[in-house]
C-alpha cells in the first residue's frame, strides 16, 4: 500500500479535513510516503505521465506524510477540490523554484565572479547575437573588476542613447548600423552582448552582473565616436578615488588661439580619463563636467570635501612671445611649509613620465610653484600643462582624438600607479 521514497526536494503534507483532502504544509523532508495502490489518489502516482498543472507537483515528488490518510476516500466532488489545491500547489511550487533557481544562480556568479544566466536577454524577441569578425567594431577586454567594452559608431550615427535597468545596459542607435564582435572576444564573453531590433532601432545590450557600478560614456573613446560601457564584475569595484580639475570654464576660457580654448580642451581630456580610472579601481570626481566658471579656492575647498586619495588639476600653457619656442608637457607640485613634499614630488614625477610616453610630447620637467589650487589641496595634487597651444606643433596634438586619447590614458595610467603604491 505504502512505498516509502526518498524526496530531497519538497514534501506535501496533507490532511484530512471532514474527509477532504486539504493543503496542511509544505516541508523539507528526507523522506516521505507517497500513496501507490488508492486508486482515488491515482494522481500521486500516475502525475508524471499527465501533461497538466499538477505534472509540476509530481516532478518534485508529490507526497503524502501521515499513515492516516493512506486509505483516503476521496469521492468525484472531492476530486474536483483536490485539483483546484493541487493548481495552487503547482503556483507555488513555480515560484519556490524560480526563486531556488535565483539564488543558485546568485551563489554561482559570486563564487567565479562571472555573469550567471538570468537569460532575461535571451527570452526577449528579435534577439540577435552580434556576429563575431576580425574587423570588428566592438572590441573587449577585462580585469578582475571590470569588463570593458569599447564600440566604434560611424560618425553618421547622431543619435545614440542609453539607458540601463537591473539586468542590462542598453544602448540605442539611430539608424541600422552592422556592429560586429572583434573575433578577439571569446564566446564566454559574446553571449553576454545583445541587438535587438525594436521600432526601427538597434539596441545593443550588455548584460550586467550587479546592478550597480556600471558605466556608459558616448564619444569618451580615444577617438570620437567611441562609446566605451564598463560593466562591473564584482560588487564594490572601486578602492581609491580621485579627483581630476578641468582647468578654466565659463567666461574663463584660458589659453586661446582662434576658436580653440583651453577650457574645451581640458575637459575633454578630463572626461576622457574617467573610464581609464574606473576600470583601474579608481572612482573619479569631476569639479566640472561642463563649460562652467569655477573660483580656484572653491576648487580647493571642493577637493578637501571629497578627501580623494589624488587630485589632478589638468591645464594647458600659451607663450605669446616666439610662441615655437615653447612646448612640451610640464607638472607642477607645491609644498606649502614641507607639506607632503616628498608624495607631491613622486606623484608629480610619475605625472611626467607617464604623459610624455607617447605620440612626441616634450618633457617640460617638474615644477615647483605656488599655485593656489594644489596650495590648498590637503590630498596630493598635481597640475599638469599638457602642452602650449601657443605652439604649432603642440597645438596640432591637442586637435587629434587619438593624442588625448593617448594622453588621458597616461595620465590616468599614472594617477592608478601612484594611488596603488601609496
Ligand atoms: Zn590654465
Amino acid at each position: 500500500m505504502v512505498k516509502v521514497q526518498r524526496n530531497k526536494f519538497i514534501a506535501l503534507k496533507y490532511r484530512t479535513l471532514n474527509g477532504n483532502l486539504s493543503l496542511w504544509s509544505i516541508t523539507q523532508n528526507e523522506s516521505s510516503y507517497a500513496v501507490k495502490s488508492a486508486d482515488k489518489i491515482r494522481y500521486a502516482e500516475t502525475g508524471m505521465k499527465r501533461k497538466s498543472l499538477y505534472y509540476f507537483i509530481t516532478f518534485y515528488k508529490f507526497s503524502v506524510t501521515e499513515k492516516s490518510q493512506m486509505d483516503l476516500r476521496l469521492s468525484n466532488k472531492d476530486r474536483k477540490k483536490t485539483s483546484l489545491y493541487l493548481a495552487s500547489f503547482a503556483l507555488i511550487i513555480l515560484i519556490i523554484l524560480a526563486l531556488a533557481i535565483s539564488f543558485k544562480n546568485d551563489s554561482a556568479h559570486n563564487k567565479s565572479g562571472t555573469v550567471s544566466a538570468a537569460d532575461v536577454l535571451i527570452n526577449e524577441k528579435n534577439v540577435v547575437k552580434v556576429a563575431k569578425d576580425k574587423d570588428g567594431n566592438i572590441y573587449m577586454e577585462e580585469n578582475k573588476l571590470f569588463k570593458k567594452y569599447t564600440i566604434k559608431v560611424s560618425s553618421a550615427i547622431k543619435n545614440i542613447n542609453y539607458k540601463q535597468d537591473d539586468n542590462a545596459v542598453l544602448i540605442s542607435f539611430d539608424k541600422d548600423v552592422p556592429l560586429k564582435l572583434n573575433s578577439e572576444i571569446n564566446d564566454t564573453n559574446s553571449k553576454y552582448i545583445y541587438m535587438t531590433n525594436d521600432n526601427g532601432k538597434n539596441n545593443l545590450k550588455f548584460k550586467k552582473s550587479y546592478k550597480d557600478n556600471n558605466f556608459v560614456y558616448i564619444n569618451s573613446g580615444k577617438d570620437s565616436n567611441e562609446i566605451i560601457v564598463l560593466v562591473s564584475k564584482v560588487k564594490k569595484p572601486f578602492t581609491h578615488k580621485a579627483v581630476l580639475n578641468p582647468g578654466h570654464g565659463g567666461i574663463d576660457s584660458g589659453q586661446s588661439v582662434g576658436n580653440l580654448y583651453e577650457k574645451d580642451i581640458t575637459l575633454r581630456i578630463v572626461k576622457l580619463m574617467v573610464s581609464d580610472l574606473q576600470y583601474n579601481g579608481v572612482d573619479v570626481v569631476l569639479t566640472r563636467d561642463k563649460d562652467e566658471g569655477q573660483a580656484l579656492a572653491d576648487i580647493a575647498a571642493f577637493v578637501n570635501k571629497i578627501q580623494p586619495d589624488v587630485f589632478l588639476s589638468v591645464h594647458i600653457n600659451g607663450m605669446d612671445e616666439n610662441p615655437n619656442n615653447y612646448q612640451g608637457i610640464g607638472v607642477y607640485y607645491y609644498d606649502e611649509n614641507g607639506y607632503q613634499t616628498n608624495e607631491r614630488i613622486k606623484l608629480a614625477n610619475m605625472v611626467l613620465k607617464h604623459a610624455t610616453m607617447s605620440d612626441g610630447w616634450k618633457n617640460d620637467g617638474v615644477v615647483r610653484d605656488k599655485l593656489k589650487v594644489i596650495r590648498l589641496s590637503k590630498a596630493p595634487a598635481v597640475l599638469v600643462e599638457t602642452g602650449f597651444l601657443t605652439n604649432d606643433s603642440d597645438r596640432a596634438r591637442l586637435q587629434n582624438d587619438k593624442v588625448l586619447g593617448n594622453l588621458a590614458n597616461n595620465l590616468s595610467q599614472a594617477l592608478v600607479e601612484y594611488v596603488n603604491e601609496k
